[in-house]
């Protein structure tokens, strides 16, 4: 059996950074009490972390590869979110043995997105209990350019970034709610097993945009967390909605459903000023990343969905809980 520091030091210690990915932001990394980050003059730090755990957010059989991919993917996004460029990142893995096969398919999926953002694993902690992940990830953004959910202003826009919904079609293919031929289920299933952080784009969003969040629980929930804490309401147009080609095949009704409150989609949703569309655009393009205008914010509070002529779409509005759904 693999002791704890043999399994460390095989599966998450790396002797030098790959070429090209060197982070000046570590001075110290794994293998002492404490790691040690600089952060750039001028520049705050922001700090998020997200569990995993097995049943809950994962299926027992899910490709270990992938659920290194995801387990970070999901704390990069809430970098995205922010604005903030990736620094480090640390990780506390609770594994029921040390499996050898799962923990190298799990690190390589872990290392290929870290490589992806320049984003160094400089410390943890391993512990035998039921399979559980927990990264904490280190950013940093120019002080005051954080995209904070209580920013958003009356008169902004609303963006969001990709296509909504598709991770949640992967769900509904898996629970056999739906039925989907097998191309289909193959890339949804990527959508919602290895979600693409929108680093890029949040980064450039920094200075453009006024509040963002990522859609983890489903748009209309997320949203409502910048509503809420910006004391503020806000008017979609649902035809707006960006919908994949893959969930276009289904009945219209669905795809306003799954774009609304399916979960897992980490795209980004964003406020800007209207007079800010251009540079909104060219963050777009400077990231090579799709945005999609939606609406806008109002002062009444509420969040209200519109057809592309006005009227009123009727809808009744649910979000994933953790607590409220079984
Ligand atoms: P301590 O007892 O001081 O908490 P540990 O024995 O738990 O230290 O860990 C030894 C070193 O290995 C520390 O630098 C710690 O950050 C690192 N480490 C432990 N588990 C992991 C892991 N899963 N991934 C990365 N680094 C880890
Ligand atoms: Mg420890």
């Amino acid at each position: 059996m693999l002791s704890e520091f043999a399994l460390i030091d095989r599966y998450f210690t790396r002797s030098a950074p790959p070429a090209g990915s060197a982070n000046s932001a570590i001075q110290l990394g794994i293998g002492d009490d404490c790691a040690l980050l600089a952060a750039t003059p001028g520049s705050t730090l922001a700090i998020s972390t997200d569990m995993l755990v097995e049943g809950r957010h994962f299926f027992t059989d899910c490709d270990a590869t992938a659920l290194g991919h995801k387990a970070l993917a999901v704390n990069l996004s809430d970098l995205a979110a922010m604005g903030a460029r990736p620094l480090a990142f640390t990780l506390a893995l609770a594994l029921p043995d040390a499996n050898e096969v799962w923990l190298a398919r799990f690190s390589q999926g872990l290392f290929a997105l870290a490589d992806q953002h320049h984003c160094a694993l400089v410390g943890g902690d391993t512990t035998k209990g039921p399979l559980t992940i927990c990264i904490t990830v280190f950013g940093e953004l120019i002080a005051g350019q954080a995209l904070r959910r209580d920013a958003a202003q009356v008169g902004d826009e609303i963006w969001v970034s990709g296509t909504l919904g598709d991770a949640r079609l992967a769900l509904a293919g898996r629970r056999a709610e739906i039925s989907l031929d097998a191309a289909t289920q193959h890339s949804a299933a990527l959508r919602m097993d290895q979600p693409t952080p929108r680093i890029s784009l949040g980064l450039a969003l920094a200075g453009v945009a006024h509040a963002a969040i990522d859609i983890s629980d489903g748009l209309a929930g997320d949203l409502g967390h910048i509503l809420q804490r910006s004391r503020c309401g806000a008017t979609l147009d649902i035809e707006a909605l960006p919908i994949s080609p893959m969930l276009q095949q289904q009945a219209i009704d669905l795809q306003r459903r799954f774009a609304l409150c399916g979960g897992d989609d980490y795209e980004l949703c964003f406020t800007a000023p209207t007079s800010a569309r251009a540079a909104v655009q060219a963050a777009a393009t400077r990231s090579a990343t799709m945005v999609t205008r939606i609406g806008q914010i109002d002062a009444a509070l509420g969040l209200r969905l519109q057809q592309h002529d006005r009227s009123p779409y009727p809808f009744h509005l649910t979000s994933f809980d953790h607590f409220s759904t079984p």
